[in-house]
């Protein structure tokens, strides 16, 4: 038996290295216990095959590897979303995302919502789950919309899945548009920590020269793929939203903070004519 705060302070010391956040130690007992991180707070000790186990996710973890490609999943808006190395990791402040998304649809009866870029399909999951709407989810890799696949069929969610890239495959107009797409300028890439740099999928990090090669395609074509009063909510990365509400003419722009409070979520509301 080990008492789970040594254990911790092990882990940690095991993964000190490497760009993992405070949580991660927790994170990895919560995988090998089979708890959630509240419970955590109540276990005092561990035997040492559990604690063997935590220390092999850590090992793992120190050679930069995301801790959501070890353990094969994250937590996204409540929802276990599985992860492997053809999709980007879901982040934190994409839920910010959702919630908008959620609270615009709440009004709106026989809703049609699109999520571009979906990935591993956590945007458009999330949303089939919260929502009435009809989602339809594209990606252009066919190893990404197999990982979205599963995770709506996993979480109990009627997603519709193109093969697509952005709007090429996709039928029909939308109440709203949604994407967090790729959004690092290319050069960047290199100077990113090597957790996303040599892990996650550079189709998922490239936003082109300027970071906005995305943006741009999605602001040209968004109107006439929105109806009436309809929403376009994109991510973005810092220092990016600003560039981006000028792409939207004809679109009644505002900016929401993260958690951090950078500019992150860019809500447009299709003006009517
Ligand atoms: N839409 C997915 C997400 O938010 C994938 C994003 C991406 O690959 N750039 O996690």
């Amino acid at each position: 038996m080990i008492a789970l705060r040594e254990a911790l302070s092990k882990l940690a010391y095991m993964i000190k290295d490497t760009a993992a956040d405070e949580s991660e130690p927790d994170w990895i007992a919560c995988h090998v216990l089979g708890c959630g991180r509240a419970a955590l707070k109540l276990i005092r000790e561990t035997d040492d095959e559990s604690f063997e186990k935590m220390t092999a996710v850590a090992k793992e973890r120190a050679t930069g590897k995301p801790l959501c490609q070890i353990i094969g999943y994250t937590e996204f808006c409540g929802l276990k979303i599985r992860v492997n190395g053809d999709v980007l990791c879901p982040r934190p402040e994409t839920e910010l995302l959702v919630e908008q998304a959620i609270l615009f649809l709440k009004d709106r009866k026989d809703a049609r919502a699109l999520d571009l870029c979906t990935g591993s399909g956590c945007i458009a999951t999330a949303l089939a789950v919260n929502t009435t709407a009809e989602v339809v989810a594209s990606d252009i890799s066919d190893k990404a919309l197999a990982v979205a696949e599963e995770n709506a069929r996993r979480s109990g969610a009627k997603v519709k899945f193109v093969l697509s890239d952005v709007f090429e495959d996709v039928d029909g107009k939308f109440d709203i548009i949604v994407s967090n797409p790729p959004y690092i300028p290319a050069a960047e890439i290199e100077k990113l920590d090597r957790e996303v740099r040599d892990f996650e999928p550079r189709a998922a990090l490239d936003g082109g020269e300027d970071g906005l090669d995305f943006y741009r395609t999605i602001a040209a074509q968004a109107a006439g793929r929105l109806k009436e009063k309809g929403a376009l909510m994109l991510e973005s990365g810092e220092g990016q939203a600003r560039e981006i509400v000028k792409m939207l003419d004809g679109f009644d722009c505002t900016v929401v903070l993260d958690y951090c409070g950078v500019e992150r979520i860019v809500k447009a509301v299709k003006k009517s004519v």
